[in-house]
């Protein structure tokens, strides 16, 4: 008998997702049908799941074997108290490449000081002939978390010369890059970046990761582009710091609260660029790819892809 898959994604795109995932499934040699319903939650064996599904309590599927997520952010579910199986985060070449973009847009947008001339067409000739601007492998740029989505976009930095350097939980080595772990690490590290590109889970020992004293130790006139959680930055501190001149910019893509209310005062701030929380998206016809061979190493046996530590909490 076919193995069952519960769809608990987002009902409005599921038509994009069911289809994808069966035929990623089957190329994949495996007897397992996508359902969207759980009339029978005992019958279920895996589950394909994203915060926006309707199901977020998985004590009636008792014979659960595995949890694949659809988002490579899992805080909204790895605390889950009646999740008892293994779970797996979203690693998806689309997103990968989707971040790249967005990262390496914004890192170019900023250091190239683009907003000036497209926010000031009027008419005056504003051509600055004191200095010559500085070349990419004059900036360093720090990528908080060397993951799927941090390696990715350090590499990508790096082939357009910026000096890229990184910071992670577990000390990495990577060709050209200059590599810290720890809090020691990350304090030095951020004392010689011009640009901080956020890119770490939010989990409890994330959270305000740059408060007051880190943003303290930041070169002056540095920018941060955040796209990786809003429980990263302590606001209050990240506006002192916009305010009193040692940071020159924030692009910011996530938030604590989403959407970020009205009357935030991101919005209205000269030095913050909003965006919407798209940095980047999981696309069906890449990530059913990646669900498909955990559906398929569950179904012989074989140790999963991409676990998430419910203890470490990514
Ligand atoms: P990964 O789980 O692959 O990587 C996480 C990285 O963060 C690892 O290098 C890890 O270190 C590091 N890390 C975790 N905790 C700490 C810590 N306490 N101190 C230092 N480093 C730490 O994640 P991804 O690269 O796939 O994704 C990163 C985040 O991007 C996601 O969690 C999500 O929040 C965000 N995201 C945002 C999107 C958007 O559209 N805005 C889209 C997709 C993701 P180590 O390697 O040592 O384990």
């Amino acid at each position: 008998m076919a193995s069952k898959i519960l769809y608990n994604g987002d009902r409005n795109v599921a038509g994009k997702w069911i289809p994808e995932l069966n035929r990623a499934i089957a190329a994949k040699g495996v007897d397992a049908e996508i359902v969207t319903t759980s009339t029978e939650p005992e019958a279920i064996k895996y589950i394909v799941h994203s915060p926006r599904g309707d199901v977020s309590d998985f004590s009636p599927f008792t014979g659960l074997v595995a949890v694949f997520g659809l988002w490579a952010g899992v805080e909204e579910i790895v605390g889950n108290p009646t999740l008892k199986v293994p779970l797996s985060k979203m690693v998806d070449s689309s997103l990968t490449e989707g971040m790249v973009e967005y990262v390496v847009a914004h890192v170019l947008r900023i250091h190239l000081g683009t907003d000036f001339h497209v926010l000031n067409q009027d008419g005056v000739w504003r051509r600055d002939q004191t200095l010559p601007p500085f070349l990419a492998r004059q900036r360093t740029v720090l990528i908080l978390g060397l993951g799927a989505l941090g390696t990715a976009c350090l590499k990508a930095l790096s082939i357009l010369n910026f000096q890229v350097s990184g910071w992670s939980r577990t000390p990495k080595t990577i060709d050209g890059a200059s590599t810290y772990s720890g809090a020691d690490g990350l304090d030095r590290a951020l004392a010689r970046a011009d640009f901080v590109v956020l890119l770490l889970p939010s989990t409890a020992d994330t959270r305000n990761v740059l408060d007051s004293r880190r943003f303290a130790l930041m070169k002056k006139g540095a920018s941060i582009i955040n796209p990786g959680r809003g429980t990263l930055i302590e606001d209050a501190a990240l506006l002192d710091s916009l305010d009193n001149g040692r940071l020159a910019s924030a692009t910011l893509d996530v938030f604590w609260e989403e959407p970020l209310p009205p009357s935030h005062r991101y919005w209205s701030h000269p030095k913050v660029t909003v965006t919407p929380h798209i940095a980047s998206e999981t696309r069906p016809e890449t990530a059913s790819l990646s669900i498909a061979e955990n559906v398929r190493r569950a179904e012989s046996g074989e140790e999963l892809l991409h676990l998430v530590d419910r203890i470490r909490g990514y």
